[in-house]
């Protein structure tokens, strides 16, 4: 099972993707997740990326795909995966179809608003990555992460004129890519506005009859 989970920031790529993934078995691979982990550990990638990703724009093509390559060289995506955040443009999928199939292309749609309500109250742990919500996914303790005890912060590409940016780089790069996955039959459309459980289980049921 190859998919990639497509739709704007904020419509909630990361959190389904990391349910179905562990439900499934198989590795979710979030392009945002592997830039964070090597601006934390300050590698010449991370370096590199630091100042893209605050600033809500998307990381050179190049970088990127070579990313997702390595990544997709492991042992671990035997059984399938989950590509989370990537492709972001015509240029990345074009490139993805050179060395992946793809077997679905689950596009969670949401409005504007709904993105800035999310992603101005989103926190994440500082240590483990983990995502929360201020409204709709709280921690048991304030500020605290359930999983590993690590401080929750905010993204610095969540502050405002982040947000601002990180949409409309979404409509221009990465919107056509619904276009172009509908012209192969890949795309499927998942209401991401609602509560979590029920988006994981619209999902499942796409996976279901697939
Ligand atoms: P995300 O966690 O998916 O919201 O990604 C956070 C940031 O990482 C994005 O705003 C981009 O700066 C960068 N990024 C993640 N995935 C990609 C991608 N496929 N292409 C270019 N930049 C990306």
């Amino acid at each position: 099972m190859k998919l990639i989970f497509l739709g704007p920031p904020g419509a909630g790529k990361g959190t389904i993707a990391s349910r179905i993934c562990e439900e499934f078995e198989i590795p979710h691979i979030s392009t945002g997740d592997l830039f964070r982990k090597a601006i934390k550990e300050q590698t010449d990638l991370g370096k590199k990326v630091q100042a893209i990703i605050e600033s809500g724009d998307l990381v050179p093509d190049s970088l990127t795909v070579e990313l997702v390559k390595e990544r997709l060289d492991k042992q671990d995506v035997e059984k399938g995966y989950i590509l989370d955040g990537f492709p972001r443009t015509i240029v990345q999928a074009d490139a993805l179809s050179e060395f992946s199939s793809v077997d679905a292309v689950i596009n969670f749609t949401i409005t504007d608003e709904q993105v800035i309500k999310r992603l101005a109250g989103r926190r994440l742990c500082k240590a483990c990555g983990a995502g929360y919500h201020v409204d709709t996914i709280k921690p048991k303790k304030e500020g605290i992460c359930d999983k590993c005890g690590g401080e929750l912060i905010i993204r610095p590409d969540d502050a405002p004129e982040a947000i601002k940016n990180r949409l409309s780089v979404y409509y221009k790069s990465t919107e056509p890519l619904i276009d172009y996955y509908s012209n192969k039959n890949l795309i499927k459309d998942v209401d991401g506005s609602g509560a979590v459980d029920k988006v994981i289980k619209d999902t499942r049921a796409i996976i279901a009859s697939m």
